[in-house]
C-alpha cells in the first residue's frame, strides 16, 4: 500500500489516503519518496488557479525518491537509483516545439502533480526519461527545492542574460534564496525586493549575499540591469520596468500572477523586456545540477511530515517561511 496527500476540490484541504500501490507501465519507473518540497505552483494547483486536467490529484513536483519498480522497456535504471521528478513530467517528442528543443512548450505536455499524481506521497510512478539522474552530494531533504526552486531560478537567471550584473528579485522565497547564491557565485550582484516590512527575509537575503534588501515599493539605490519576479503579484511588473535601466529585462518566473495594473508605455519604452518563464526543459535540469554542483548552496528548508501538508502550504500562502517548505513520509 501508499499513502499520498490528495486534492478532490480546489479550495478544499487535501486528503490522507491509502491506495493500492500503482505497478510502473512501460518506459516508467516508481520511486520510493524520500522528500518532496512544496512550490507556489502547488499553492495555485490546491486554490483552483490553474486548469487541472483530472482529480483527484496527488500535488508535489520537486520529488527525490529511489528507485523501487520498474517498467518495461527501461534499462538505464535500476532499482536503488536515487532520482529526482520535476514538473515536466512528459512531452510528446514531435510537435514543433520539441523539435526546436522547447520541450517546455511541447503542446501535449504532463506535469508532475497536475497532469499525472505528484510527490505528496509516499511513492510516484514517473516517466523514466524524464527523472534527473542526482549525484550531488545532498541530502533528499536539501536536494528537493533545487527540483523546481532551482531549476525554474535557473531558467529565470539566463533569461536575464550574461551581461546582467545588477539583478533584482522580487520575492525571496524558495526560488530567489537559491539563484541569489548561483548569481553571486557567477561575479553578480542581488537585490532582494520583500513584502513591504518584511525585515526577516530582508536579513536573510542580505546574510544569502544579497547587497540590498528592502521592501518591493522601494526602488534600488541603483539602476538594475534585469530584475526577476517570483512573487505571484502583477502590481510588481510595473514596479520593476521602472526599476530596470535601459535595454534590461524583466522576467517574469512564476506560472501564476494577480493581473498586471495598466501602465504608462514609457516604463517600456527604450527597448526594456517583459519575459514569462514557462515550465522546465530536461537541458535546464542538467545545466543547473551541473552549475549546483559547483556553488556550495545553502538550502534553507523547514521539514513537515507528509501528513501535514496542509500546514506546509497554508505556511507558504501566509510568507511564513523562509527558503523551502520540504514534505517527509
Ligand atoms: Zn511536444
Ligand atoms: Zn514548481
Amino acid at each position: 500500500m501508499m499513502r499520498a496527500m490528495t486534492l478532490h476540490k480546489p479550495g478544499e484541504a487535501l486528503r490522507m489516503e491509502e491506495r493500492r500501490l500503482p505497478a510502473p507501465g512501460p518506459g516508467e519507473v516508481r520511486l520510493r519518496v524520500a522528500a518532496c518540497a512544496v512550490c507556489r505552483t502547488d499553492l495555485h494547483v490546491v486554490d483552483g488557479e490553474l486548469d487541472l486536467p483530472h482529480l483527484p490529484l496527488v500535488p508535489g513536483h520537486e520529488i527525490v525518491g529511489v528507485v523501487d519498480g520498474i517498467g518495461e522497456g527501461v534499462t538505464h535504471l535500476a532499482l536503488g537509483d536515487r532520482l529526482g521528478v520535476p514538473w515536466l513530467g512528459h512531452s510528446c517528442g514531435h510537435c514543433v516545439f520539441c523539435r526546436l528543443g522547447r520541450e517546455n512548450l511541447c503542446d501535449q505536455p504532463l506535469f508532475t502533480g497536475h497532469g499525472r499524481d505528484g510527490g505528496f506521497a509516499t511513492h510516484v510512478v514517473a516517466e523514466a526519461a524524464f527523472c534527473l539522474p542526482l549525484t550531488l552530494p545532498m541530502d533528499a531533504v536539501h536536494l528537493a527545492p533545487l527540483m523546481c526552486a532551482g531549476l525554474i531560478g535557473w531558467r529565470s537567471l539566463r533569461m536575464a542574460g550574461d551581461d546582467a550584473m545588477k539583478i533584482g528579485l522580487y520575492g525571496f522565497g524558495a526560488a530567489a534564496h537559491l539563484i541569489a547564491q548561483v548569481a553571486r557565485h557567477q561575479g553578480r550582484e542581488i537585490f532582494a525586493f520583500t513584502r513591504a516590512g518584511d525585515t526577516q527575509a530582508q536579513a536573510f537575503a542580505r546574510a544569502l549575499g544579497a547587497v540590498w534588501a528592502g521592501g518591493s515599493e522601494e526602488a534600488p539605490p541603483v539602476r538594475l540591469d534585469a530584475a526577476l519576479i517570483f512573487a505571484p503579484v502583477g502590481a510588481l511588473v510595473p514596479r520593476a520596468l521602472q526599476a530596470v535601466r535601459k535595454g534590461g529585462r524583466v522576467v517574469c518566473g512564476g506560472i501564476h500572477m494577480s493581473d498586471i495594473p495598466s501602465f504608462a508605455y514609457r516604463l517600456l519604452w527604450e527597448e526594456r523586456q517583459l519575459l514569462s518563464v514557462a515550465n522546465l526543459t530536461r537541458a535546464d535540469a542538467r545545466e543547473f545540477l551541473a552549475v549546483a554542483a559547483t556553488v556550495p548552496l545553502r538550502v534553507e528548508t523547514t521539514i513537515y511530515p507528509l501528513e501535514r501538508a496542509n500546514e506546509a502550504l497554508d505556511d507558504l500562502r501566509a510568507g511564513r517561511l523562509q527558503g523551502a517548505a520540504v514534505l517527509v513520509p
